[in-house]
């Protein structure tokens, strides 16, 4: 039986305060009805503030996105040595904000992954289809190519990873796939990772990520291959968050 996670990724949104009055938000609402592992992927400036104010509480702190390398000039970078000498435990790779906007190749985004795991921080593996993908029906097919470029690395651990799907027509636009439509991608993934390691296949946490808000998050989470979610939005409010990790 895999735990059921939810994370939350704040994107570049916050300031100091905010982190502090969603964090203690978070927390107060924390109740027995939760038993889900509860993460928040924050800016990087505030992940040191963050980890001290969770310490003694159930959340569990992460980062967006990771350099590949270990350390050197490499100007506005950051480590996963570093995000892990202060304390975090996630950190996001391949975001579709970062393939995007960033060009973050499934080549690069590999070699973040081993980054992140020398670290030993879990790196959350994003994938997902573009709208156009979607409508020309090929989401399999690029899933497939953007699991399998981590699959086809005999380096990664995947004892040490998380994988979100997220199809990219569904983050911030309040749409989300249908419950039965994200379930067969999800089965799909963890049938390309049962290809190469049953076990780790049926341990791995896959989290479905688009639109989440605390009225689908049920149906969604009730599937048999989805173990969570990643919230964009949502989990800038912690009462919908908190909501959220209630169904999970
Ligand atoms: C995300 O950014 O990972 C995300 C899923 O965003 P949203 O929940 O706002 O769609």
């Amino acid at each position: 039986m895999r735990q059921s996670l939810v994370i939350g990724n704040w994107k570049m949104n916050g300031s100091l305060g905010l982190t502090s009055e969603l964090l203690h938000a978070i927390e107060d609402a924390i109740d027995d009805k939760i038993s889900c592992e509860i993460g928040v992927c924050i800016p990087f400036v505030y992940i040191n503030v963050a980890q001290q104010l969770v310490k003694q509480t159930a959340i569990k702190v992460g980062a967006q996105t990771v350099s590949e390398y270990q350390s050197g000039a490499y100007t506005g970078e950051v480590s996963a040595e570093m995000l892990a000498e202060v304390g975090c435990k996630w950190v996001l790779v391949g975001h579709s904000e970062r393939r995007t906007l960033f060009n973050e190749s499934n080549l690069l985004l590999v070699e973040k992954v081993l980054a992140a795991q020398a670290a030993r921080l879990v790196p959350v593996y994003c994938v997902g289809e573009t709208e156009a993908d979607y409508k020309s029906g090929v989401t399999f097919d690029v899933i497939k190519e953007q699991v399998e470029a981590l699959l086809s690395n005999q380096a990664v651990d995947l004892d040490q990873l998380v994988l979100a799907y997220e199809p990219v027509w569904a983050i911030g636009t309040g749409l989300t796939a249908s419950p039965e439509e994200a379930q067969k991608v999800h089965a799909f993934i963890r049938g390309l990772v049962k290809e190469k390691n049953i076990k780790s296949a049926e341990r791995l946490q896959i989290l479905y990520g688009g639109s989440v808000k605390p009225d689908n998050a049920l149906s969604l989470f009730g599937q048999r291959d989805i173990d969570g979610g990643l919230i964009g939005g949502a989990s800038l409010d912690a009462n919908a968050f908190i909501s959220i990790c209630q169904k999970a």
